[in-house]
């Protein structure tokens, strides 16, 4: 019928062909609106309806979003949350309770939608954004991409670096949007549940309360621009993004039900963690500053640290949830390397059986590689460059041979490692006697 490619949406401007179906208005020729906005649409006469009922008190809950709603009982509980992310991430137990708990807080907050009446009718589940604070390489995306995965929601990672405040060169807040709803297929109900991760948070802070930034994105305009998404807002979104298309019809996409989960190293914040608790031990008993663990201040973090670092309070207060990551240490690295699911090691015996030749590391081959990561400071995200430097012969010579086995063993890793980059870069920065 109606389905027309030339023709597009009055509201979106979404093409017929990216959408389900495009109504005639009836009203004037050539005037559509997709299945999409007609949704949305009839989602906020819902909502518009039901606050001028008299709101969720009066039991008359709009059945407009119905088709996306929540059943608790299926949702996975916090335990099974975590059980999963266990496979995939190693250690890091903290950060994975918190999540576990806010992810199953926050679809259940989206679950109250449909289900209010009775009692607790007027108990609103605010929002629970997520932070998460820890050296680079040690999880965080990961964390974020592994849950997105298990809940099977629109998830998608911006940098916060590229973020400016209107007007200047870079990408504009409502651009991470943008990408939510690419991903959602442009399903703006899909989108407005999904999940955010904006990595690098750190970055955007004030620059002048910390002398360890040297890169200042406009900080505290970029924050302030992100405290309207974070807080839950109608937001026009560009559909294509960017500016080079000033004459794209924005998508509204309200922000209430996205899920933004933050996470930054904050270099240095250890710092002002460790000064905080200086300060407040001196007058108590000493018993509290000798149960300090000096050795990872992290474990500490608390909001008055990430305002010293930078972060205005209003975007603190907008992310209640403050977690932190620990740094790996060598018995993590040498986990991470063969236990995930899809670790490292494992994707290499996949490739290597799809050519009919078993891949075995031998665990001195492992110690090493673990070793040499540390060695070159590389962090978990060294684990595959090297491995990669390691097996590149290999991949190269193995599917042309006749060899049924392939054994890397420590000597091999040593081997490859000598003639690599890795330790050409390595002399060039140690001092030779
Ligand atoms: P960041 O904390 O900087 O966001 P990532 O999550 O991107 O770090 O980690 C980089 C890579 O290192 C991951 O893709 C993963 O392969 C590995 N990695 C880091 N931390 C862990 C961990 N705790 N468990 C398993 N793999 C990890």
């Amino acid at each position: 019928m109606a389905k027309k490619k030339e023709e597009t949406c009055a509201f979106c401007g979404r093409p017929g062909s990216a959408s389900e179906v495009l109504i005639p208005s009836g009203i004037q020729p050539g005037v559509f609106l997709c299945a999409e906005c007609a949704d949305q649409i009839h989602e906020l006469l819902g909502e518009y309806r039901h606050e001028v009922a008299g709101g969720r008190s009066t039991g008359k809950v709009t059945k407009g979003g119905d088709k996306d709603a929540i059943n608790i009982a299926t949702l996975p509980k916090p335990k099974e949350i975590c059980a999963f992310l266990d496979q995939y991430v190693i250690g890091q137990d903290s950060a994975k309770r918190y999540l576990s708990v806010a992810v199953y807080n926050h679809y259940k907050r989206l679950a109250q939608k449909h289900q209010d009446e009775g009692e607790m009718a007027d108990v609103d589940i605010e929002k629970s954004n997520i932070i998460m604070v820890g050296p680079t390489g040690t999880g965080k995306t990961l964390l974020a991409k592994t849950i997105a995965r298990m809940l099977d929601v629109p998830f998608t990672i911006v940098d916060a670096t590229v973020l400016t405040q209107a007007g200047y060169v870079g990408e504009d807040i409502e651009s991470l949007l943008t990408r939510l709803l690419q991903v959602a297929d442009y399903d703006v109900s899909k989108a407005q549940r999904g999940i955010v991760f904006i990595d690098e948070i750190d970055k955007i802070a004030r620059k002048g309360d910390n002398p360890t930034i040297t890169r200042d994105v406009s900080g505290e305009g970029v924050q302030q621009g992100l405290l309207k998404l974070l807080e839950g807002s109608v937001v026009n979104v560009p559909p294509q993004g960017g500016r080079k298309h000033p004459e794209q019809k924005m998508i509204p996409v309200d922000t209430k039900d996205i899920l933004f989960i933050c996470g930054g190293a904050f270099d240095g914040i250890e710092r002002k963690i460790a000064q905080r608790l200086n300060t407040h031990v001196v007058g108590y008993s000493t018993d509290s500053r000798n149960r300090i663990d000096r050795d990872n201040y992290l474990t500490y973090v608390a909001p008055q640290d990430l305002k010293s670092f930078g972060l205005i309070p209003e975007i603190i207060g907008r992310l209640p949830i403050l977690t932190h990551l620990d740094p790996l240490d060598r018995d993590a690295l040498r986990r991470v390397l063969t236990e995930p699911k899809n670790a490292i090691t494992r994707q290499y015996v996949k490739l290597f059986a799809m050519d009919g030749v078993k891949l075995t590391f031998t665990p001195e081959a492992l110690d090493m590689i673990v070793d040499k990561a540390i060695e070159y400071k590389l962090g978990a995200r060294g684990l595959r460059a090297i491995v990669e430097t390691v097996m590149i012969d290999a991949m190269y010579e193995v599917p042309s041979g006749k060899m049924k086995k392939f054994e890397v063993t420590g000597e091999y890793v040593l081997d490859k490692l000598r003639k690599s980059h890795f330790e050409l870069n390595k002399d060039t920065v140690t001092t030779k006697d």
